[in-house]
């Protein structure tokens, strides 16, 4: 696997590390134990990091110098591609020819990464975008910057490059047919997986509010995730505004935690976000919390009545079915992924739209009976069963099946 810009070493829920760094640490995992041993090569961020580190029985993370350790944001890494590319087949150079079978690279900087070194050692390339220049910049929040040409291009010739594309949901395979011209028969939908024995119920919200110090009668609308104008943690701080203009008594009993720090755009603004809650005179109620271990997340989910999520783009939402895995209902935008993870009327409410009065509205409906976030939180939990890792990397294993015999099948032909 190829995950140049972030590590799967990374804490989750800043920077770059989020979703994809916990579908690699899985999926990785969860592909040795189907007896797919897996090497991830990624980029050293620091310069006392080893070589190689191994994450679990047969997942090793290889760190390859590109670049200056601190201080090269993602936008800079298309300069380091070559250094990386060096890198990664210097390590391979040290095995016996056919050591890898395939290559599977995550993200537009790594499939360029992964079209030299799969064409290099003759084997089949499966790419997985995670996130699409051309979906995001039809979906930017207002003063967003948008992603550059340049990753359009390269994105292209990924999908033109791989012999398979992973996609999370069907909206998402579609995305790439439609957006990128992909071959219909390359796509393979892969609906990611969530860690079903660390996401649970357990002993409940009342347990989880007591070990968090938050009072049980509450209403506890969570945001959790990389902090950035595209995950639109502004459109809750907003609704929680609007809510509490038109429903003054609240304001004993409702408490925000925003667990998560500043990413990508962000990051050129990190204090904007408390800003906002100060100008909208809501700083009593809003928790900012730095972002915590997937344990500790677990246990901020069961605490809350619900997870809100009005991202403007989201190829998955994994915060979401973990959530609902924890047995909380969630809010979300009905864009990308979302619509697949949330069951609306069901395990939460879809909203369309960025309008925070209409996540206010549904807010409401939550203050109104807090018996939802237990009736919807337990069909949320069924619903998130479905979504388990093992499922995931099964597909993911026969999509590699697939790969590898449709190139045996190509080179058999071209020897006849
Ligand atoms: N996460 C975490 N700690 C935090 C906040 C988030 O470990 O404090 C993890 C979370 O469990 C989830 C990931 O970060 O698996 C975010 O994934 P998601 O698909 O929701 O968003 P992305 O980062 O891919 O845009």
């Amino acid at each position: 696997m190829l995950s140049v810009h972030t590590s799967p070493l990374h804490q989750p829920g800043t920077g770059d590390a989020g979703g994809m760094n916990v579908y690699i640490v899985e999926l990785a995992k969860r592909l040795a134990a189907l007896g797919i041993e897996v090497e991830v090569f990624t980029r050293a961020t620091t310069g006392q990091l080893p070589p190689a580190v191994e994450l679990a029985p047969g997942v090793l993370v290889r760190h390859i110098d590109a670049g200056p350790y601190e201080g090269l944001a993602k936008e800079e890494l298309p300069a380091q591609l070559c250094a990386f590319t060096h890198g990664v087949t210097q390590a391979w150079a040290g095995h016996r020819p056919g050591y890898y079978d395939l290559v599977h690279s995550h993200y537009w900087l790594s499939g360029h990464v992964g079209w030299l070194a799969a064409d290099r050692w003759g084997v089949p390339l499966v790419h997985a975008m995670h996130t699409m220049a051309k979906v995001k910049n039809a979906a930017l929040a207002e003063g967003d910057t948008p992603e550059p040409q340049a990753r359009v291009i390269g994105e292209t010739q990924i999908v033109r490059a791989a012999d398979r594309l992973i996609a999370n949901t069907e909206g998402e395979a579609e995305e790439l047919i439609r957006h990128y011209d992909a071959d219909p028969d390359k796509v393979a939908v892969v609906h990611p997986g969530v860690n079903l024995e660390r996401f649970r119920e357990a002993d409940g919200r009342a347990a989880a509010r007591e070990r968090l110090g938050l009072p049980q009668d509450a209403l506890v609308p969570l945001f959790a995730g990389r902090i950035q104008p595209l995950k639109a943690p502004d459109v809750l701080l907003r609704a929680v505004a609007e809510l509490l203009d038109r429903r003054p008594a609240l304001r004993s009993r409702i408490v925000v935690p925003v667990v998560g720090g500043p990413s990508g755009s962000g990051l050129a603004k990190p204090e904007e976000l408390q800003k906002l809650a100060a100008r909208l005179g809501i700083a009593d109620v809003v928790r900012f919390r730095p972002p915590v271990d997937q344990e500790r997340l677990a246990m901020w989910y069961r605490a809350a009545s619900v997870l809100v999520m009005p991202s403007y783009s989201e190829s998955f939402g994994l915060v979401a079915v973990e959530a609902q895995a924890c047995g909380t209902p969630v809010v979300a935008a009905a864009v990308g992924g979302l619509p697949v993870a949330v069951r609306d009327g069901t395990s939460g409410f879809l909203v369309d739209g960025h309008d925070p009065v209409d996540y206010a509205r549904a807010l409401e409906r939550f203050a109104d009976a807090p018996e939802l976030a237990d009736t919807m939180g337990a069909a949320a939990a069924a619903h998130a069963r479905s979504f388990g890792w093992d499922t995931a990397a099964a597909a993911t294993a026969a999509v590699y099946t697939e790969a590898i015999g449709e190139r045996r099948r190509r080179l058999r032909s071209s020897h006849v």
